[in-house]
């Protein structure tokens, strides 16, 4: 057995829920994944979790606490989540049961707040003690790393930057505000303001209700609304970053997520575009907007860098 300390860190997501026991240096000792199981029953949930991190623990390979990152919302530092893509658990007491069932210290914290930890551990963030990180996927997610350390905030959300707003009377949010960058660069959003465009008579290849990747494919292949969409996503997304910037005094951004990492030659340009348009004081100007490295590896990792902090 390992003399290092090893923990266990999960990734609690709404397609799939991945875990791995990983030691102080970053090495992967063991890892494996299920399907997040489509199922109404929270006990059904929460069973698949169990089982798989029992699994990891059978190997014997003396973890010694538990770290995970989930979905919001959630109550923090309690860990009960409710995740917006996993209907099945509303008020979850995640990290009081986990704990429970491994007889393990357990710690329950937002994704894209691990994304953050993760990146700046392994990835992207290498070095900084400054730095945001972004998650543009489904929604917009963030967490912030200030003088080294992870934000938490009030209520564990401090790094909410997908409801900053940068678009005044711009296009609808979920959260029911208009022209946050959620509502005008998620997945969600592409997909609202898409149909919009359609109720409005724009002509289009799309269909309604058509994805960011199908968005994008057809971005690609010359269609004007699909381009429009994506370079005033860029350009949200980038303005939410000037505006970060000098709130915050950031050396640097990492962007991951589903679109960051599949859509990055369409969000890319005109984010950086926009960063260098609005970004303008001495200390923002030099902010670097870098797309994250680890893929979706990135929450491991955050969640792992967590669980070492119980120790
Ligand atoms: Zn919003």
């Amino acid at each position: 057995m390992s003399s290092k300390p090893t923990v266990l860190a999960v990734d609690v997501g709404g397609t799939k829920m991945a875990a791995a026991v990983v030691d102080l240096d970053g090495q992967v000792l063991a890892s494996d994944r299920i399907s997040t199981a489509r199922s109404p029953d929270a006990e059904v949930l929460f069973g698949g979790l169990r089982s798989l991190c029992e699994r990891l623990l059978a190997s014997g390979l003396g973890v010694a606490a538990i770290g995970v990152g989930c979905g919001g919302p959630m109550l923090y530092p309690r860990g009960v989540v409710s995740p917006l893509n996993i209907p099945g658990w509303r008020g979850f007491p995640l990290r009081e049961r986990l704990g429970a069932a491994l007889n393990l210290p357990c710690v329950v914290d937002n994704d894209a707040k691990a994304l953050a930890l993760g990146e700046r551990w392994r990835g992207a963030g290498q070095g900084s003690d400054n730095m945001l990180g972004m998650v543009v996927s489904t929604g917009v997610g963030g967490g912030i790393i200030l003088d080294g350390r992870l934000l938490d905030g009030l209520g564990g959300n401090a790094g909410h930057i997908g409801h900053i707003i940068v678009w005044p009377n711009g296009p609808l949010c979920g959260c029911g505000a208009r022209g946050c960058v959620e509502g005008v660069a998620s997945g969600t959003g592409l997909a609202r303001r898409l149909n919009t465009a359609l109720a409005d008579g724009r002509s289009t290849s799309l269909q309604p209700d058509a994805n960011a990747e199908e968005i994008a494919v057809a971005a690609r292949a010359g269609d004007g609304l699909a381009q429009e969409l994506y370079r005033t996503a860029g350009e949200g997304v980038g303005r939410g970053i000037a505006s970060a910037a000098a709130l915050l005094d950031l050396d640097r951004v990492v962007i991951g997520g589903s679109i960051a990492l599949h859509a990055w030659d369409l969000l890319g340009p005109p984010l950086q575009a926009e960063v260098g348009a609005a970004a303008r004081l001495d200390f923002t100007r030099d902010v670097r907007v870098l797309h994250a490295q680890l893929g979706d590896q990135a929450g491991l990792y955050g969640a792992a860098q967590l669980a070492f902090s119980l120790l």
